[in-house]
């Protein structure tokens, strides 16, 4: 399954950075994924809630997910549009020869974190 080793980078990634700022645990995360991944959104969050499970810090982290529509560049007369998984080519000119731009991405965009950093509870006695 394609999804299971996005998200186990993903994973990876998540808990490495959130052990590094000496976080509690994970409270959500957001991921910015580009159309032409072709990732299945329900196969992704089954992948996210299988992982997640494997490290303390991400167990009951949610994954939220912005899909982001592919942009591409029109060999034939230049003109950059956005388009779906199936549409590629040029509405101006009808061209086929197009260069994608974006829309394979798959980034973390934001990571939230829970630290101990309650100054009440680091108080010695
Ligand atoms: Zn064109």
């Amino acid at each position: 399954m394609h999804e299971l080793g996005l998200m186990s980078g993903v994973v990876d990634t998540v808990v490495a950075s959130a052990r590094h700022a000496g976080a509690d645990r994970v409270i959500s995360v957001r991921l910015r994924i580009g159309d032409m991944t072709e990732v299945m959104d329900e196969a992704l969050h089954f992948a996210w809630e299988v992982l997640r499970d494997e490290d303390p810090l991400t167990k009951d982290a949610e994954l939220e997910v912005d899909y982001v529509r592919p942009r591409s560049l029109c060999l034939a007369c230049g003109n950059e549009f956005e388009h779906d998984r199936f549409h590629l080519r040029c509405p101006d000119c009808g061209s086929a020869e197009t260069s994608l731009l974006s829309g394979r991405e798959l980034d973390i965009v934001g990571i939230d974190i829970e630290t101990p950093d309650d100054p009440e509870d680091d108080t010695p006695r």
